[in-house]
């Protein structure tokens, strides 16, 4: 069997851990075709966006993509191109494990768990209003005194729809994966309508899933609960933005972000990426981890039913982070990007 697999190297650091990423996968046995497209901001001026059609039109072709992070430019300037990708392609789950590896610094040990974001709605639909416009105007009006003349507005969708469908996905992971309990999150006592509906609906289908054991957090309770107790947690559902949040929070309490893994999944298309950003800072330094992109890669492999692949590459990634000897600068060594993927590629024996 052999596989066309899109891959996105994104910019910043991206292309550096995409390239160790790919040498990597090569390396494990399985036969890929790679199509490299680009995205990002390198490529703005030469495109005129960020987000060239051929790299959609490569992903829904392929079907299965692999990509680097690409940066977003805070406050103003182009939006989101990891966020357009997950909507335009509809990849509505977004699965991110964290797991702790023996050898990472951390406070914590033993930490298993799986955040299960919705990716498609909530604060990150990207429907604004600038303060003094038309819109802005007309909803400030309509809140009949609740939001202040000169406000800018966002809205946050949550539908039946997609809530009900990354509840599902989140009890349908839990039961291939063999996980004992969801735990939906929200913030429904103050936001009753929005995650309201997404608490009521994942009420609903819990009980469709009477196997697996099911409970109930607010956002803010839960940060408290993940830094002080994370152990008492399993398998997390959340809408985007909460999502978004404490897929770091997670990610600090295994070490940090560079072994930080991530699907966005669809009903037919997926895109697996790394949870961390660009890292602008060390561009083309060859400096940062590439392990979390490398572990996005074992999800792609069992994603692909590459099942004795990816946990070769698993194990390969765990021992080579335990011996501490070839590991990057966050992970107390000082090999580079590629000499840390150097030597689990040795270890895959390749
Ligand atoms: P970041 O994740 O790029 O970096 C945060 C910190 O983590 C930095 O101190 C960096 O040194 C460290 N870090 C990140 N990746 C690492 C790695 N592989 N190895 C070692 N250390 C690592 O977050 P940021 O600085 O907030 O964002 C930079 C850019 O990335 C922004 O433009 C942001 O929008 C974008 N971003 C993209 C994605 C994505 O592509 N999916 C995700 C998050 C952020």
């Amino acid at each position: 069997m052999r596989y066309k697999i899109t891959i996105i190297p994104g910019d910043g650091t991206g292309p550096e851990i995409a390239e160790s990423t790919r040498r990597v996968l090569d390396s494990t046995g399985v036969k890929i075709d790679w199509e490299t497209t680009e995205a990002g901001i390198d490529v703005l001026q030469k495109y005129g966006t960020p987000l060239p059609e051929n790299v959609l039109n490569s992903v829904r072709k392929n079907k299965i993509a692999i990509k680097g992070p690409i940066t977003t430019p805070i406050g103003s300037g182009f939006r989101s191109v990891n966020v357009a990708l997950r909507k335009e392609l509809d990849l509505y789950a977004c699965l991110r494990p964290c797991k702790s590896y023996q050898g990472v610094k951390s406070k914590y040990k033993n930490i298993d768990l799986v955040v299960v974001r919705e990716n498609t709605e909530d604060l990150y639909a990207g429907v604004e209003f600038e303060v003094g416009t038309e819109e802005s105007k007309k909803i400030i009006e309509l809140s009949k005194g609740k939001i202040r003349n000169n406000s800018a507005i966002s809205i946050k969708p949550i539908s039946e729809f997609a809530t009900e469908r990354i509840v599902r996905f989140a009890f349908e992971y839990a039961i291939k994966h063999k996980r004992k309990k969801v735990t939906s999150v929200t913030k429904a006592n103050i936001m009753k309508f929005t995650d309201g509906l997404f608490l009521s609906v994942a009420r609903e289908v819990a009980k469709k899933y009477p196997e697996i054991e099911y409970e109930e957090r607010l956002i803010d309770n839960m940060c408290m609960q993940l830094v002080q107790k994370p152990e008492l947690y399993d398998v997390l559902v959340l809408p985007n933005l909460y999502g978004d949040i404490i897929s770091d929070l997670c990610a600090g309490l295994i070490g940090g972000l560079g072994i930080a893994p991530g699907a966005n999944i669809g009903t037919e298309i997926a895109l697996f990426e790394p949870v961390h950003g660009s890292a602008p800072k060390y561009k083309g330094m060859n400096k940062v981890n590439p392990t979390a992109m490398i572990l996005s890669g074992v999800l792609m492999l069992e994603y692909l039913g590459e099942t004795e692949a990816a946990k070769k590459l698993e194990k390969a990634v765990s021992e080579v982070i335990k011996e501490k000897k070839n590991v990057t600068y966050d992970l107390g060594g000082t090999a580079k990007t590629s000499e840390m993927a150097d030597e689990i590629i040795k270890k895959l024996g390749a």
